[in-house]
């Protein structure tokens, strides 16, 4: 008899096996339908022995220092700090060039031939922004800052790639995600803390999870475990709709496919990650991993992600209508006897790998206050 059945093997229910383990003394099944652990931030060395990521590129980064000392305990870290490219036409001379994406002012200087100061390319972009009466949706947030010339260079066409969807069918919080940047600022993220785990993924959550207390059992889904195993609890950590039987309908996530490449030289791109904004280009960008993991190797690896309708689910849409079906869920989820819902999928939210670490230590906190520990049976 297990005390707590966690289904999914990744950062939530990881990071929540080790805590009612160690801190309760909790016997606890995770298990996981992937032959992994790790959930999407799996990463191994393929043939060639590069270290890559399976389901895509993952850069950690956080403003929390407490999700980072959590995390800390479980590796060591390399610092290293995102930089992307996009790979845009410029407006002057009609070429393919690679500019830094955020936007910022050596983004503009390069492709419009200026030689703006960052406090003259605040006007510039004022001058081109729209006037929009209430930021709401994805296009709004963007042409509300630089105006429909670069919103269409760098964000149409992607987003349009990436969701199936017009950014102003997307909620806002979409492209906010991307800032632009009046200073020459490159870096993909401004998080006080970024850095990768120094051994990779994978050997950080095989450390979280070598516990006395925890069994492990992957290329196994729920309804087996449930045959198999009895526990007094449940973690959900997969789709929300899918613990419901899709009572309400499915819940509309987006998907990848993800082409693998392995290339006999050392290096493939200018930096971490080159974006293909255009949208006749079926993906949406590629990244070469021995920039972010910092790993030496005469050759060297790089991902494609090309967004796809089919597939596993890899991001909730955030948009009304899927908020709305996904309120009916959470209905269903906050009545659920013993279970909770926890991460990216089961709270349908559009979350990065550090803000799921601080959800489930906030949700290990609210167990502390309502089950006692098995120990104290
Ligand atoms: P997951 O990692 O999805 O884990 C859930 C697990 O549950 C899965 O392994 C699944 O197999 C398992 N599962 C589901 N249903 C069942 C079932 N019925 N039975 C058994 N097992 C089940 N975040 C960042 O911070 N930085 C990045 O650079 C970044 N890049 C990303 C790039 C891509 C392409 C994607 C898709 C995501 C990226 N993320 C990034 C987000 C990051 O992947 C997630 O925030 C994080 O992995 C979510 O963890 P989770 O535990 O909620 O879900
Ligand atoms: N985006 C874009 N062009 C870019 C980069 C991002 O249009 O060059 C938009 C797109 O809608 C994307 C969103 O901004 O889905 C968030 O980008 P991010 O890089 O954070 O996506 P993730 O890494 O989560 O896939």
């Amino acid at each position: 008899m297990f005390d707590w059945l966690i289904v999914g093997a990744g950062f939530a229910g990881s990071v929540l096996a080790e805590r009612l383990a160690t801190q309760r003394g909790d016997k606890v099944l995770v298990i996981d339908r992937r032959e992994h652990i790790a959930g999407n931030a799996y990463d191994h060395l393929d043939e060639a022995g590069v270290l890559i990521h399976r389901y895509g590129p993952h850069i950690f980064h956080t403003n929390s220092e407490a999700v980072f000392n959590h995390l800390s305990k479980f590796t060591a870290w390399r610092p290293y700090e995102h930089r992307v490219l996009a790979e845009v036409i410029s407006p002057t001379t009609g070429q393919l060039v690679q500019v830094p994406i955020p936007i910022n002012l050596d983004t503009i200087n390069t492709l419009y031939g200026l030689s703006l100061t960052e406090a003259e390319v605040e006007g510039w972009m004022e001058a081109r922004a729209e006037k929009v009466d209430q930021i709401r949706t994805s296009e709004d947030v963007v042409v509300g800052k630089v105006g429909r010339e670069l919103y269409e260079m760098f964000f149409r066409g992607y987003t349009r790639k990436q969701w199936a969807l017009d950014p102003s069918e997307l909620d806002k919080s979409v492209t906010a995600r991307v800032p632009t940047r009046t200073n020459t600022d490159d870096r993909y993220f401004t998080d006080k803390f970024q850095a990768m785990p120094r051994d990779g993924y994978t050997a950080m959550f095989a450390r979280m999870l070598d516990q006395p207390g925890i069994t492990v059992r992957t290329g196994m889904d729920f309804a087996e475990a449930r045959k198999r195993f009895s526990f007094r609890r449940v973690i959900w950590t997969g789709p929300v709709d899918e613990y419901f039987g899709f009572r309400y309908g499915k819940l509309p996530y987006r998907s990848l496919k993800f082409r693998h490449e392995t290339l006999d030289r050392e290096w493939a791109l200018p930096t971490g990650t080159v974006n293909h904004p255009a949208e006749e280009t079926p993906f949406t960008r590629v990244s070469e991993y021995k920039w972010i993991t910092g790993q030496k190797h005469p050759k060297t690896s790089v991902t494609y992600e090309f967004p796809s309708a089919e597939g596993d689910p890899y991001y909730p849409i955030p948009r009304p209508e899927n908020a709305a079906l996904y309120k009916k869920y959470e209905a269903l989820a906050d009545a659920e006897q013993d279970t909770w819902f926890v991460g990216r999928l089961a709270t349908y939210r559009y979350y990065n790998m550090d803000q799921v670490v601080g959800q489930a230590l906030s949700t290990f906190e609210r167990i502390q206050k309502v089950v006692p520990p098995a120990s104290a049976n």
